[in-house]
């Protein structure tokens, strides 16, 4: 009887120690990808009071080059290290012990989730809450009285590109015959130099001749992709996915409303955010890319700061 215990003893301890080694391992896991969530942050520019000046002429290049090579080497490490047999056992058991059994694990999520929500501060990433905008994000409407067909389009660009430090031209996969007509739909390109492109989709219905702006796609500056792609930073992903919220709550915002709110971004990657007052957000480590029209000015937020404090004083 007594060696019946013992021996029980002795099996759940060696149980104990190989289960404490594997959550070593994962915790470790889960603090490497904490660090390599702040590779983004090489690209924060290192004087932000220059005001006008574009992130490539503030990073000194060399420096920059050295830490993003150091950046992919490190997220290799990680790689290699997921892909390992040891890890990959660890990962299979942990799996199959959640699926026998996750009782635990609800609990211990609603326990983190309660305590998540009463230390959250500007300082610490907020739970993802989608965008409802209670205001319209827009500065009021004086577009409205001449609306903007197909037809006066290529007139309406040559206008904007004399007006505008930033550039509107009609994108078309293959080169345009001049005279051509446009259809009922069109793809706009918007470049703002050094800072952003974004691919615009316009177009009109047979009862609506006014032209609206039906999708856009932010890529990067000098990213050469075609508009149905995706772009490779998260900056410009989480851009697009901002600007098609927009404009699922507004489906028919005219084009020359939006270009207002476009041109709003010449300084994406200086300016602060309104509410956590930083220019690289602590989640996912991208500038503010939400505009929002508040009492006669932009304001600046990242998306997970828009549901705080000032955002409200608008809403009035
Ligand atoms: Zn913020």
């Amino acid at each position: 009887m007594d060696l019946r215990v013992d021996a029980g003893a002795a099996t759940s301890s060696t149980e104990l120690e190989a289960l404490e080694s594997r959550i070593a391992l994962l915790t470790e896991l889960t603090s490497r990808v904490e660090s390599l969530r702040q590779n983004p942050a090489y690209l924060r520019p290192t004087a932000a009071s220059a005001s006008s000046a574009s992130i490539a002429a503030v990073v000194p290049a060399l420096g920059q080059a050295a830490l993003v090579r150091q950046g992919f080497e490190h997220i290799k490490e990680f790689a290699d290290k997921v892909q390992s047999e040891r890890v990959q056992d660890v990962l299979k058991a942990a799996k199959e012990r959640e699926a026998k059994d996750q009782s635990d694990l609800r609990a211990s999520r609603r326990r983190q989730h309660l305590k998540r929500e009463r230390a959250a501060s500007p300082e610490s990433p907020q739970p993802y809450r989608s965008f409802q905008p209670k205001t319209s994000p827009f500065p009021p409407d004086d577009t409205v009285s001449t609306p903007l067909r197909m037809d006066g389009l290529v007139e309406y660009i040559q206008a904007y590109n004399k007006e505008h430090p930033f550039r509107l031209h009609i994108w078309t996969a293959t080169p345009r015959a001049s005279g051509q007509r446009l259809s009922d739909e069109a793809i706009i390109r918007f470049t703002i130099r050094d800072v952003l492109t974004i691919f615009l989709t316009v177009g009109c219905t047979a009862s609506d001749p006014t032209l609206v702006v039906e999708g856009a796609t932010a890529f990067g500056p000098r990213e050469k992709k075609p508009p149905h792609a995706q772009s490779g930073f998260v900056v410009f992903q989480r851009l697009s996915q901002y600007l098609a919220k927009m404009l699922q709550a507004h489906p028919q915002v005219s084009l020359p409303l939006f270009m207002v709110l476009l041109a709003a971004y010449e300084d994406l990657f200086i300016r602060r955010c309104s509410a956590c007052e930083r220019v690289i957000g602590v989640e996912g480590h991208v500038p503010p890319v939400a505009r929002v029209w508040l009492a006669g000015a932009w304001d600046a937020r990242h998306p997970a700061c828009l549901q705080s404090k000032a955002a409200d004083v608008g809403a009035q």
